[in-house]
């Protein structure tokens, strides 16, 4: 397949372009593009093999759900059952936005979005292509991050094209995804409401909303053997560069990180090192790769796939990185880390 490649205007994209992508949509096909979190793998969230099509391209399992985006609050109810209340605030502080909700499902919706649950997850992002084209489209758009499944979701249109050029029919190219990490998944099925993906809107912002939130206690643990997850994803190895990455605990990580790193070029290994702007230059390691400055965690979330990224394209066997704090967006970053870490942290003193 040969996949079509087009620039758009982040803010006032080109019309014509987006009434064609649409059409794919409509006809079936695959459109990869931009939104506030990351890029988005689109199909017709009705149609259960374009939706299945999704899943073939990025070779996502089958158990694992998408998220139906829309362009207008009005689009919400014929996809759901109820709307709780503590939903009807949230929508209406954080929508639209990096805030996806779960509801329980309406018949309309096919199981190749649920992964066969009776729940299904909903986003009403405010990336302007985004808006254009599910509002051109005229349905609900399925659209996991257009990644290769269990790699760093893309937060560029050239992080996409390396994944799946040649599997999918379109890519929206609308420059760098400005928050970078994925929406925020909270259950509003459940009371109270639990978070079971960190994100751009934080647990202390909800509570500025609803009185309570809780974070499902898995985010931050590796699942054991009899793990139900809630959120399906969340059991399957995610965001993991092909070098071994290592996380480093404690107040000397950069003593630390550098004795480590000391012993694996020793052994011949190429080394990277995941620092923040503070840290850099203290660093001796064949790779140093900062994602931005420990005071601005939302430069950090921005950057962290890209880095991820980069160390493959330097072809790093291992990866040695620093650890955030667990509040606000640190949550986030940490979570995503822990993932591509697969959960190894050395502590150190
Ligand atoms: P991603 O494609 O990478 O943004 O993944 C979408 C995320 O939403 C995955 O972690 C899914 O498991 C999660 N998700 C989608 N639908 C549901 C649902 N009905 N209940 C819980 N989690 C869901
Ligand atoms: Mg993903």
């Amino acid at each position: 397949m040969k996949t079509i490649q087009k620039k758009v205007d982040a803010q006032y994209p080109d019309a014509d372009i987006i009434a064609q992508a649409a059409q794919i949509l409509q006809h079936g096909g695959l459109v990869a593009f931009p939104t506030e979190t990351v890029y988005g793998l689109g199909a017709n969230g009705l149609d259960e093999a374009a939706c299945k099509g999704i899943y073939q391209a990025k070779g996502r399992p089958s158990d694992n759900p998408l998220i139906l985006h829309i362009s207008h609050i009005d689009e919400l109810r014929p996809i759901v059952r109820d709307i709780p209340k503590t939903a009807q605030k949230l929508m209406d502080a954080f929508w639209p936005g990096p805030l996806t909700m779960i509801f329980p499902k309406a018949d309309c919706v096919p199981d190749t979005v649920t992964g066969g649950l009776d729940t299904v997850a909903v986003r009403f992002p405010s990336h302007p292509v985004a808006m254009a084209l599910i509002h051109k489209a005229g349905l609900p758009i399925a659209a996991p991050s257009a990644n290769t499944s269990g790699k760093p979701s893309p937060t560029r249109a050239e992080h996409v094209a390396l994944d799946l050029n040649g599997k999918i029919d379109m890519i929206l190219d609308g420059g760098t995804a400005a928050w970078g990490l994925e929406s925020t998944i909270v259950d509003v099925s459940v009371t109270p409401p639990v978070i079971l993906r960190p994100g751009a809107v934080t647990k202390e912002m909800m509570e500025q909303v609803v009185k309570q939130i809780a974070i499902d206690p898995t985010l931050l643990q590796k699942p054991t053997a009899d793990f139900r997850p809630k959120a399906p994803g969340m059991k399957y190895t995610h965001y993991a560069p092909k070098a071994d990455v290592f996380l480093v605990q404690g107040d000397n990580f950069v003593d630390v990180i550098n004795d480590l790193a000391k012993k694996q070029k020793a052994a011949g290994k190429k080394v990277g090192v995941l620092a923040t702007d503070e840290t850099k230059v203290n660093y001796d390691a064949d790779v140093v790769l900062s994602v931005g400055s420990r005071e601005n965690l939302e430069e950090v979330g921005t950057n962290l796939f890209h880095v991820l990224r980069q160390f493959d394209a330097w072809d790093t066997d291992v990866v040695y990185a620093e650890m955030f704090p667990l509040s606000g967006e640190g949550l986030a970053i940490m979570n995503r880390l822990q993932k591509s870490a697969g959960y190894r942290v050395i502590k150190s003193e």
